[in-house]
């Protein structure tokens, strides 16, 4: 007992990680500046803590700038066609382009 504490630890960050961004997604239609303070706390957890943001959250905020990324509102997406597929999304703040891979399996790893 109080070895694996480490561990759990990090399951409680992760965890914090996570309710920090679906609030962000809550609270940005109201105020997007909250939100994206959110993605900050949710950022600012991980590198304290050295828990990677998981996938499926770093797509919702830029890289560049960390605004919280809403299609249509703070973000737009494309999809481009020629040769792999890959789904751009450009940064609405910032001007910035992500691109990712449109295949699921990825997100697996
Ligand atoms: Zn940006």
């Amino acid at each position: 007992m109080g070895k694996r504490q480490k561990k759990g630890d990090k399951l409680v960050v992760q965890e914090r990680i996570s309710r920090l961004f679906s609030l962000s997604r809550r609270v940005f239609k109201e105020s997007p500046e909250l939100s994206n303070r959110y993605v900050k706390l949710a950022r600012d957890l991980g590198m304290r803590f050295r828990v990677k943001i998981p996938t499926k959250y770093k797509k919702e905020y830029c890289k560049k700038c960390h605004t919280y990324l809403k299609p249509g509102v703070s973000s737009k997406i494309r999809l481009s066609q020629n040769r792999q597929s890959k789904v751009m999304v450009s940064c609405l703040a910032c001007g910035n382009i992500m691109r990712y891979p449109y295949s699921r399996e990825k997100e697996k790893a």
